[in-house]
Order: C-alpha cells, then structure tokens, then sequence
C-alpha cells in the first residue's frame, strides 16, 4: 500500500551514531584494571568503536563472525558492544567466574574467531588459549606498554595498538535487522550450556522498552553505574539504553566490593543502578557499619533473584532509595517485568505497597506472559493460582544457537522453568522454580554437572544436588548422597573430591549421607521430596 513509513532496519549502528550526534559530551567513567579512572564522552565511544570495526575488517573476519569477550564493565568493553556488532560481527560475552574447561567448551562451541581480554583474566586465557583451535587474535584491553613480554599467547596484540592506528571514519554496513548482534550462553537449564543468540531488531526494541518510565526509566538526567555484569545478558541491556538517551555510564571495572561501587557512586553523583540482591547485600553492611547515606542514589533495579524484603525496606527507609525489583532471563534479553506501582496503588498505606513490590512486577509492552496448569490450560489472574510461566515477544528467543535442544517453544511460547502467579492487576511473582539449577550470587550452578561429579566417587551409589537458602549468595548447592554398600567416604573427602573439577563457587557447600533418595515411578528423583525432608536442615555456612 502506498504512503507508508520509512522502511529502516533498527541497527545497533544507529545507537551509537544517534549518541555521538545527540548527546556527544555525555561522559563514561570507568575504573580501570590498572587502578586508575578513565573518562570520556560518547563521542569518544563512537569514534573508538569504529576503530574496532576497521581492525575487524583488517582481520577478515566474515559477516556473523563471533567475537569474545571476557572483561568487566568498563570503556573498552562499551565500544566492542558497539562497534563489533555494528559492523555485523556478533558479540559473544564469555562469564569469567566460570571454570577454564567450561569456557574452552563454550568458545569452542561458539565458533570465537577473536577473544578480547582484561588482563585480570589473562590466567584464564593462559590456561584456555592451546584448547581453543577457532580463535586466531587474542586482544588485551590494554595499552601497548602493559602488555608483558611473555605471555605464551600467540598472535596476542594490545587493545590500543589493535586500535589505535585505524582511521576514525567508517561507514556502517546496512543489513536485515534480523541479523544475529550478540550472544550469552546460559545454563540455566540442565546439560551443555546453550545460548540465547540476540538480533539487531530484538536489542533496539528491548532498549527503547527498558528506558520507558515503568521499566528501568533511564534517561539523560541519570548517572548510572551498572553493577550488573556486562558479560550477563548486556548488563540488562542498560549501555543500549544509555546511547539512546545519553545517560551518563558509570563503570566499576573489577573494584566490585561494597566500599568502591559506593565511593564511586558519591564520587560520579550517580543516580541509578541494578544489580542481583548479592552485591547490595554487601554494599548495605558496609554502608551500615560506618554510618554511610547516599547524596544522589534514587533508584536501583534488583533482580536475577528475589530481592529480600529487609533489602527493599533498608534501601527505602535508611536511604531514600526506591527498589525496582526486576525478573528476567538470558533468553528474554533479559527484560520481562518490573515492579512500579499503578495509579490508584499509590494510595495504598505503606505495608500494602510492600506486599506489591516484593513481586517482581508487570510485562512490559513486547512481553506476553501466562501461567498454565499441568494440561498447558491458562490459569486465572488471581494472584492464587499457581503454574508454569509462559512468554513470548520479539526478545523472546525462538530457539537455542545451533537449535541446540530442539525447540524449546510450547505452541509458540518459551517455557521459563519459572513458577508464578498474576494477579488481577497483572503484577507477576515468582513462587518455585521447575528447572533444576541453584542460583548463587546471580550465577547458575547446574545440579547435573554436581551430581555427575560426586557420582564419578567409587563410593557414591546416588547423588542429588538441590539448593538450601543461604543470607547471602541466595541459594548454595548441598549434595545428598546414597554410600554404595560397604564403601566409605566421608564429607570431607567427598569435597575434596571436587578440587579442580569445578569452578569453586560451585563445589557444594555441605554433604549429607542418606540412606535412599525419593525417586518418583520413572524412576526420577524428586527433589521437591527431598526438599520437604530437609526443611528443617541449616548450612553450615549460613
Ligand atoms: P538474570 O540473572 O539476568 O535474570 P538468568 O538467565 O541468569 O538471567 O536467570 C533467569 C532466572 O533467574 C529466572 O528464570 C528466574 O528463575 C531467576 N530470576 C530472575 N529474576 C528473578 C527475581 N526477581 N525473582 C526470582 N527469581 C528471579
């Protein structure tokens, strides 16, 4: 039909110019590796990144080419989100804290052509480097002069003399919006980790969606400092959103303890941030125990776990702080709902608030959500009823990277593993989980590769890995053990055997010897039986 709009494909490219046109001073504050603190401006971003398309292109890399990462959140890693995507490479953000062999299957999976690195990792990349045949460049985000002599990386150049000698100008290529951007593989679910691959369409939509003011509300009056790791799902898509609106970025690098991230805030004005409840946990007790308040934190999203209502209340009545709690997932981008009140809410007295803003909150316009009973039938928006959580949306994922797993969707609609209930006013909350994985400290520990572990012991007949509510890293994994007859093995030894396995934040936290495991009439353990029969059970770490 004639008279229609512009037909535009939503580029990431366009992000980035739309920052340097619009908002070209807008600063980005990073606490280096090397201690120091870096700044800048958008336009600086921009006419780095690029750079880093001109040393892409010089490395020949194809169209959809993956390149890695492994790096905090910090100025460097802004402009590869920029400038690998834009130039039609995908960005793969690799998670550090997890173990050398896990990453070795994931970049090898991937297909990484070219991994990018802070030197804080430079160990992990020493260990992974012979094992990874795909990868042909290894770049440390550095300037020449800190790069050592002998590393053992071949073809391993520094960031800045990668960079720094290509010309500033650059035409974007144009392409399908559908075209993949960038990746981040998840285990939440059981077996080999798989990935949520995102597409130029799907993280320009998810941008605009997460700056509305009933979504994250980020704007060019804020000053935000993004604890949320940007090798997790784009630190929740929040450097997206700030190029839109030129929101000023604050990034703090590898200093993550409670004492740097408030310093930094006091010291950028920082208005705004987001996080998993662990880092806040951290970030209250120090500024408790010496007497500390904010000057300009207003708001902060919690999510990725259930924030605590102590966390919600102390933010809130010690330091004028509005909690957003969040829920989201890998394959979702990460955005679903976010907790702001209605209207007419606004009026209700403060303990009835509460009990609103410890859901997780309402859909966003882009995802559609419904819980279903055991026959896949919808339940009601009753706040009572109870069921499988169901999404779909232009950021939804349609299936996993290389269809691993085969299609994840349930007549078009992906499965969360999620437990919840909607209320009348179409506020969500999470009440189980159905997939079987622990969550600890916002990072996933599948029970499978735990149970394996324990069950390579010439000792161990049956292992069952189940998660136990821990203060501070959420949940932490113990393994219930059946001993094989007339074998020993005690708890220690038992742990020890995990030594080197695993990445050590995923070593359970506690064994505990039983004399059967409650299996279901498939023969299938029952975890939610075991649960119930180690309710009264307190971790020894707790
Ligand atoms: P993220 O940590 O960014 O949310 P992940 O893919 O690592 O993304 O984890 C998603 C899962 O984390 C969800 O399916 C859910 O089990 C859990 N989760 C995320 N946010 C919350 C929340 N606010 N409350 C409870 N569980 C949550």
């Amino acid at each position: 039909m004639l008279g229609l709009m512009q037909d535009q494909p939503l580029l990431i490219s366009n992000m980035i110019d739309f920052a340097e046109r619009h908002h070209a001073d807008g600063e980005i504050v990073s606490r280096r590796v090397e201690g120091d603190l870096h700044r800048y401006t958008w336009a600086d971003v921009a006419k780095r990144s690029r750079q880093v398309a001109h040393a892409l292109d010089g490395l020949k890399l194809e169209f959809s080419d993956r390149v890695a990462t492994l790096a905090w959140n910090g100025y460097r890693h802004l402009e590869l989100y920029f400038g690998v995507s834009g130039s039609g490479r995908v960005l793969h953000t690799l998670n550090p804290r997890l173990h050398p062999d896990q990453v070795v299957w994931i970049a090898n999976h991937a297909e990484d052509k070219v991994l990018c690195f802070d030197m804080t990792f430079l160990p992990i990349v020493q260990a992974v480097h012979a094992r990874c045949p795909m990868i042909k460049t290894y770049v440390a985000l550095c300037d020449a002069d800190k790069l050592p002599a002998d590393t053992g990386i071949p073809n391993l150049v520094s960031y800045e003399a990668w960079i720094g000698t290509k010309p500033t100008a650059y035409e974007w290529p144009q392409f399908d919006e559908n075209s993949a951007s960038s990746m981040c593989y998840t285990s939440g679910t059981t077996g080999n980790p798989k990935a949520a691959l995102y597409s130029h369409r799907s993280t320009t939509l998810h941008a605009y969606a997460a700056a509305l003011p009933d979504v994250m509300c980020i704007s060019a009056r804020d000053s935000i400092l993004p604890v949320v790791p940007m090798f997790h799902v784009n630190a929740w898509g929040i450097p997206y959103s700030a190029a839109l609106t030129g929101a000023k970025l604050v990034f703090p690098g590898p200093a993550m303890d409670g004492k740097s991230v408030y310093e930094m805030m006091e010291a950028e004005s920082v208005t705004y941030s987001a996080g998993v409840p662990t880092v806040w946990q951290m970030m209250l007790a120090h500024m408790k125990a010496n007497n500390l308040k904010f000057s300009t934190m207003k708001r902060t999203v919690i999510g990725g776990s259930a924030c605590p209502p102590a966390m919600i209340r102390a933010f809130n009545d010690d330091y004028g702080v509005e909690v957003l709690h969040a829920w989201g997932m890998t394959e979702m981008s990460p955005l679903g709902t976010l907790c702001t009140l209605k209207n007419k809410q606004l009026k209700l007295p403060p303990d009835a608030q509460m009990q609103i803003r410890l859901k997780q909150g309402r859909a966003i316009f882009g995802v559609d959500m419904k819980v279903v009973n055991e026959a896949g039938e919808s339940l009601p928006w009753d706040g009572k009823s109870s069921g499988d959580l169901l999404v779909k949306g232009p950021w939804v994922i349609a299936e996993y990277f290389k269809g691993e797993g085969g299609n994840p969707l349930v007549n078009g609609w992906f499965p969360t593993g999620d437990v919840a209930t909607i209320d009348a006013d179409g506020f969500l909350q999470i009440t189980d989980r159905s997939k079987d994985v622990i969550k600890s400290g916002g990072e996933w520990i599948s029970s499978i590769d735990v149970e394996n572990i324990a069950m390579a012991h010439p000792a161990v007949m049956m292992a069952a890995c189940i998660g136990m509510p821990h203060p501070k890293w959420d949940e932490r994994p113990i393994i219930a053990v059946v001993k094989r007859p007339d074998t020993q093995v005690t708890r220690e030894e038992l742990l020890q055997f995990f030594d080197g396995k695993t990445a050590k934040w995923q070593i359970p936290d506690d064994v505990i010897f039983v004399d059967a495991i409650p299996l279901g009439a498939t023969g299938k353990m029952q975890k939610m039986k075991l649960r119930e029969q180690l309710k009264d059970y307190k971790l020894p770490t707790a």
